[in-house]
């Protein structure tokens, strides 16, 4: 089966000669829902942003549903979508242009683009505010409105950088059933979290990520056994 991603000996450094990534190797089958974990500085941005395209990788191979990004790039961002870690809404552009602009990047047409947008933007509980200028929105409607974007040409791999980080426990819960929601519909997700109850509660397969490595990449099940043994817990909370 072709994976949802395949990453091979991924590896970065930035301008400044840090090296962010020193070798990646990540598989994430179709329909999984995976957990990247790891401290804050431990690659995970600089992971998803190259994935993404929006960060040059030094070294390394990346593919999406087998489209490799440096041959196959649109194909490879048509099954992907992206909730970034930060974004900032410098237009002054209503809710619902925004997403059907987006729909309009994979070849949407704009009909067409209105339907999928009024279909997410009610599923994210936004449709009342599809004429407001996004960065009027509270952050958690901004965060749901990147959701709504992310998914408006209805990929088949959603990457979610952070999604709940600075989120009060109500708003995550919501998040996360919607996450399971979508999952179960099919969709592969990865998300990046420094929380283990959000890798636990949503994620069956997990890699932890620290100072450019992946440290461990396993089943929860199989993380959570191990966490029992007390050496574990003493490197895991130095990594994290
Ligand atoms: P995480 O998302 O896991 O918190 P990042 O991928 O954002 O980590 O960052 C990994 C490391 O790379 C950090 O030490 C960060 O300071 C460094 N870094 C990120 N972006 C740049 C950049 N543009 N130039 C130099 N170093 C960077
Ligand atoms: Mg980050």
């Amino acid at each position: 089966m072709t994976p949802a991603l395949h990453i091979e000996n991924l590896t970065k450094t930035y301008k400044n000669g840090f090296v962010a990534l020193k070798g990646i190797d990540l598989n994430v089958q179709p329909g999984e829902f995976y957990a990247l974990l790891g401290p804050n500085g431990a690659g995970k941005s600089t992971t998803i942003s190259i994935i993404a395209s929006l960060v040059n990788k030094s070294g390394g191979r990346v593919s999406i549903f087998g489209h490799d990004i440096d041959t196959d790039l649109y194909a490879a961002k048509c099954c992907l979508g992206l909730v970034p870690q930060e974004f900032n809404f410098n237009v002054f552009e209503p809710v619902g242009e925004i997403l059907v602009n987006q729909a309009g990047y994979y070849g949407i047409p704009r009909r067409e683009a209105w339907n999928r947008a009024e279909r997410w933007l009610k599923k994210l509980e936004l449709w009342d505010k599809r004429k407001e200028i996004a960065r009027n929105l509270s952050g958690g409607m901004k965060r749901r409105l990147m959701i709504a974007r992310a998914l408006v040409h209805e990929p088949k791999l959603l990457i979610l950088d952070e999604p709940t980080a600075g989120v009060d426990i109500e708003v995550r819960r919501t998040m996360w059933d919607f996450l399971r929601e979508i999952n179960q519909a099919g969709v592969t997700i990865i998300l990046t979290t420094h929380y283990l109850e959000e890798a636990e509660s949503l994620c069956r397969k997990i890699g932890i990520i620290d100072h450019g490595q992946i440290i461990e990449n396993t089943s929860m099940k199989a993380l959570l056994a191990k966490l029992n043994t007390e050496t574990f817990i003493l490197d895991l909370e130095q990594a994290l």
